[in-house]
């Protein structure tokens, strides 16, 4: 029996039952009833069944490396970004290898997880990435690849263009030289056309934008992603988040400063295999995969005394930022960007030690 139909479970309710609000957040392969919904959200809004069965998406945060260095980077990711996080997690850390991520992703399907999505940092930097990619397609996981779409080799989008693929990109401004100014590096000609290919081979997309600057070209950069064909639905703008590069002056691993949402039905696993309700609360460790199994760090107490500390918000108080989750059930527009590919050491240090 493949792991699949080990987990097989029939639909409770069909998606177009949901609420309508959450039409384009319907999965036929996700059970969904009203009494799926979270507590803090609006009753009646579709949950994916994830939220009450337990984690269901799971962040994999493959690497600290990346081409680009902006300046709001939650995680500190930028060039040897790997090189730089290791001295921070201990003397003998490494990072997990691609048959280690392959076991994570087994115990994740035992688990019912659903949703994947391969972050960082670049995840396609990640020297595993195509290999991690095809493991968990093959076993019947969705992945959403969060990538800066800098540099796509050709093999990578045969692999992108199969059904359980959706990407996601964060884009800054429709003028080249703010968006250098912004990641730092001047790629924004190779983020466009392949968000033009993407769209062309008819791959989900979805991208966020993060208001770094308050003249910041936001609307005009929205009017040419819906120009070019994402639906305005899958484009999210979200604040600076005070983590990592972007904490800037304000203090270190500031719980109010996330979602809220951490730890409910999702949780992220970091490049060393440190397990946190967020790829955002890394100073939250609740375990680690090369010691521990998947589902027994999820449902332990590790877990529980890190989702403990986070404020809860109800709708009324917040939209469920940063929406860094595809799907989010508690918000009816999808996805958003907050949880932008991230990195290494801060005082804070998300995905690092403390
Ligand atoms: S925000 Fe994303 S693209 Fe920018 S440096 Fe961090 S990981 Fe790279």
């Amino acid at each position: 029996m493949t792991i699949a139909e080990e987990r097989a479970v029939a639909p409770i309710v069909a998606a177009d039952d949901c609420d309508p609000d959450y039409e384009l957040l319907c999965d036929p392969d996700i059970p969904c009833a009203p009494d799926n919904c979270n507590p803090d959200c609006v009753p009646g809004y579709c949950n994916p069944g994830w939220l009450r069965r337990a984690t269901g998406f799971l962040w994999l945060d493959l690497t600290r490396d990346c081409m680009l260095h902006c300046g709001h980077c939650y995680n500190e990711s930028g060039p040897n970004g790997d090189q730089k996080l290791l001295p921070v997690l201990g003397s003998s850390a490494s990072l997990m290898e691609p048959g280690e991520w392959f076991s994570v992703l087994d115990q994740a399907m035992r688990a019912e997880v659903s949703l994947i999505q391969l972050i960082g940092g670049e995840p396609t930097m990640y020297a595993g990435f195509s290999a991690v990619l095809g493991h968990a397609l093959n076993i019947g996981l969705k992945v959403e690849i969060y990538t800066n779409l800098v540099s796509i080799r050709d093999e990578w989008w045969e692999q992108f263009r199969h059904p359980g693929v959706l990407l996601a990109t964060s884009y800054y401004s429709d003028d080249p030289k703010e968006h250098h100014r912004i990641t730092e590096r001047d790629t924004h000609r190779q983020t466009r056309t392949n968000i033009v290919k993407a769209l062309g081979l008819g791959i989900p997309l979805r991208v966020g934008m993060v208001q770094v600057y308050p003249e910041q070209r936001i609307d005009e950069a929205r009017a040419e992603l819906v120009s070019l064909g994402v639906p305005p639905n899958r484009i999210r703008l979200d604040r600076e988040r005070a983590f990592g590069r972007g904490q800037r002056d304000h203090v270190a691993c500031d719980p109010n400063e996330l979602c809220g949402n951490c730890g409910l039905g999702r949780a992220a696993i970091g490049p060393d295999g440190t397990v946190t309700p967020c790829i955002m609360a890394g100073w939250l460790k609740a375990g680690n995969v090369r010691t521990e199994p998947l589902e027994a760090i999820l449902n332990g107490d590790g877990m529980a005394r890190a989702t403990v500390t986070i404020p809860r918000r109800t709708r009324t108080d917040v939209a469920c930022d940063p929406d860094c989750v595809p799907q989010n059930p508690c918000d009816p527009r999808d996805g958003g960007d907050a949880c932008d590919p991230a990195t290494p050491p801060s005082e804070c240090n998300p995905k690092g030690q403390k």
